[in-house]
């Protein structure tokens, strides 16, 4: 093991090589002390799994169905499925899924899959929504109306209500946001139900994007609704953020009975090609699964409560600063008022024109947030 971890740090590679790599990770370590404005962890540590880099494993095709590429972690990609469902109240005989390489595949996946069960339908999402959607709906030619956001960043039900109504003749496809990317907002899912049963809709399809709040609010003691048990039809949420993983992953869950139709349709090519990426990581689901494993929920629990904490430390330390800074329930997402280009470049802030963020994730210390407002009390 000894003599593979010295391989890999180079010990071996050619002297001018290894200067460029010692550079890269020279950086690295500089940067990821910055790290404050993006929903990623960095905290994690997948040493033992480091001999699987050896192989030339791949996933590809339904983790369920059995494989002649052997060199697969199929297992354990089930097992970390099995998990995901257990934390969204959904089953193994009534749901299916696969490990995706992010959010987007996995919403791109919760919207192919409502467009095919529901071709005519209207796509809707609110202002607030990922900017990566708009281009899965043109990618899928799905007709699509946005629809306002309300101030805290949830979906704006009464915007929705009236829009629906107008478009009454086609079933609607609702794109809830379980976290949104800024204000880390939360649609309400019980609530566009009762708009959908207020108008007799009774043909409906609703994906829940919880990209990074699909691993945090199933370890909270009061999440909003969000799941399979509030009627959500399929879910995405990435491994990369709250879990962590050097190799961006996610996680899409659907109800089987959804899947059947889609992938009977495409039988004829011998096989059940259920997922969009053919070739698939095989690496990812070991990541997924070590953590998970290693942590438990009880782990996770502690996790979260840790980073919620720090989230309110921080609006804490900000109002002591007189800046104003606020966040939504059961998020980690800081809100302030956008600072200057300095402090946006040095901490690595994501800004939507006057809005501001940092994210509380596992890594996140007390220091930091001392030296983010230090700079902007200094530098606007
Ligand atoms: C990060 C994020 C995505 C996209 O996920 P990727 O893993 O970057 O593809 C989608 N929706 C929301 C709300 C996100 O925060």
């Amino acid at each position: 093991m000894q003599k593979i971890k010295d391989q890999a740090l180079g010990q071996d590679t050619h002297p001018e090589l290894q200067q460029r790599l010692d550079q890269l990770l020279d950086m690295m370590n500089y940067e990821s002390d910055k790290f404050l404005g993006y929903p990623c962890t960095r905290d994690f540590d997948y040493s033992p799994l480091f001999p699987f880099l050896f192989y030339p494993v791949n996933n590809v095709g339904d983790p369920y169905v059995e494989s002649t590429f052997r060199l697969n972690t199929h297992d354990i990609e089930c097992e970390v499925l099995d998990l995901f469902m257990d934390f969204t109240h959904a089953t193994k005989e009534k749901h299916w899924g696969y490990i995706t390489n992010g959010g987007t595949e996995g919403n791109m996946y919760g919207i192919y899959l409502a467009r095919e069960i529901l071709p005519q339908g209207m796509v809707y999402f609110s202002e607030d929504t990922h900017y990566s959607v708009s281009k899965i709906l043109r990618l899928l030619h799905a007709r699509n109306i946005m629809i306002k956001s309300l101030p805290n960043g949830e979906i704006d039900y009464q915007d929705l209500k009236e829009t629906v109504r107008i478009h009454r003749d086609v079933p609607p496809i609702i794109f809830a946001n379980i976290g949104t990317t800024m204000k880390g907002a939360v649609d309400n899912v019980l609530k566009i139900k009762e708009i959908m049963e207020e108008m007799a809709i009774s043909s409906y399809y609703i994906h829940a994007d919880a990209a990074l709040s699909g691993m945090v609010l199933p370890f909270v003691d009061q999440p909003q609704p969000f799941d399979f048990s509030s009627g959500v039809d399929s879910i995405s949420i990435s491994g990369h953020k709250m879990i962590g993983s050097p190799i961006p992953c996610g996680v899409v869950l659907a109800k089987k009975s959804n899947v059947d139709r889609v992938a009977r349709s495409v039988e004829y090519i011998g096989t059940l090609d259920t997922t969009l990426s053919g070739s698939r990581n095989a690496i990812t689901p070991l990541f997924l699964w070590y953590a998970i494993k290693s942590q438990g929920r009880d782990g996770f629990r502690k996790i979260i409560q840790r980073c919620i904490d720090m989230a309110d430390y921080a609006i804490e330390q900000f109002e002591a600063a007189d800046i104003n800074a606020w966040r939504n329930r059961n998020s980690l997402t800081v809100v302030f008022p956008r600072p200057s280009d300095y402090v946006l470049k040095k901490w690595q802030i994501a800004v939507h024109h006057e809005v501001a963020h940092i994210i509380t994730m596992p890594h996140v210390e007390k220091r930091q947030i001392h030296s983010l407002i230090k700079d902007i009390k200094e530098f606007g």
